[in-house]
């Protein structure tokens, strides 16, 4: 299972929300707290986030994040209100190359997925519009393709054809950040300046609120809600 995170609120620089916290994404990267499957994510990373001109930009490596000196010179530099960052651990039989390593973008989200999901489970027109065969890049042009807002009901089709799936997502457009758990769990933590969605806490700070399995997580203007799937 990979790691990953999401922030929307006051820009913030992309070192304070990876690289700085003592538990995050960078320390995540070898030694995640609450990771259930595989015990580094060391196949690569990613960081994307929406400029000022409401554009997707991506940086993201086949290497790990620990070893990135370059990331670490420029990351202070960079901020951004809106930012979805992840470090990978490939499934067994995936490739490891940068266009497998989350965050996706169809150009108006980005997503990362943390799990595993059979090929066969999803439709052909999806792998011919994936940047990569990585079951995560396949899941992410489906999910573009029938529309973001729509991401529980598709989820809930791919694990109708594929119950072994581990499905959790994490979605942003700039505006609204949309988490699902789907085989792992995801924690929030509410700020002065904005929501942090997380794998796990990236820090023991008490306030961070438990998003359980099976159940979605939507930050926007008007504050977080959480709902059971069980009950929509
Ligand atoms: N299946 C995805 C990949 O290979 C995600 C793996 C994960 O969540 N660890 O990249």
């Amino acid at each position: 299972m990979c790691r990953h995170l999401a922030w929307l609120g006051a820009p913030r620089s992309l070192a304070d929300l990876v690289l700085e916290p003592p538990c995050g994404l960078l320390r995540q990267s070898y030694a995640p707290r609450r990771q259930k499957r595989g015990l580094l994510n060391a196949d690569g990373w990613g960081v994307g986030f929406f400029d000022e001109t409401g554009a997707a930009r991506r940086w993201r490596s086949a290497r790990p994040l620990w070893g990135d000196a370059s990331f670490a010179s420029l990351a202070p530099a960079l901020r951004s209100g809106a930012v979805l960052a992840a470090v990978r651990s490939a499934t067994v039989g995936m490739p490891i190359e940068e266009a497998a390593a989350a965050p996706f973008t169809d150009g108006q989200w980005l997503l990362s997925h943390n799990g595993r999901v059979s090929r066969a489970a999803l439709p052909d027109s999806a792998a011919a519009a994936a940047e990569s065969v990585c079951d995560s890049a396949v899941l992410a042009a489906h999910v573009f393709a029938t529309g973001p807002e729509r991401v529980v009901e598709t989820l809930s089709a791919v694990a109708a054809r594929d119950p072994e799936a581990f499905l959790s997502v994490l979605l942003t457009d700039g505006a609204t950040i949309r988490g699902v758990t789907w085989g792992d769990e995801l924690s929030y933590l509410v700020e002065p300046d904005g929501v942090a969605v997380a794998s796990e806490p990236w820090d023991d700070d008490p306030r961070w609120a438990l998003v359980p399995d099976r159940h979605l997580v939507e930050v926007s203007a008007e504050g977080v809600r959480v709902t059971d799937l069980a009950n929509r």
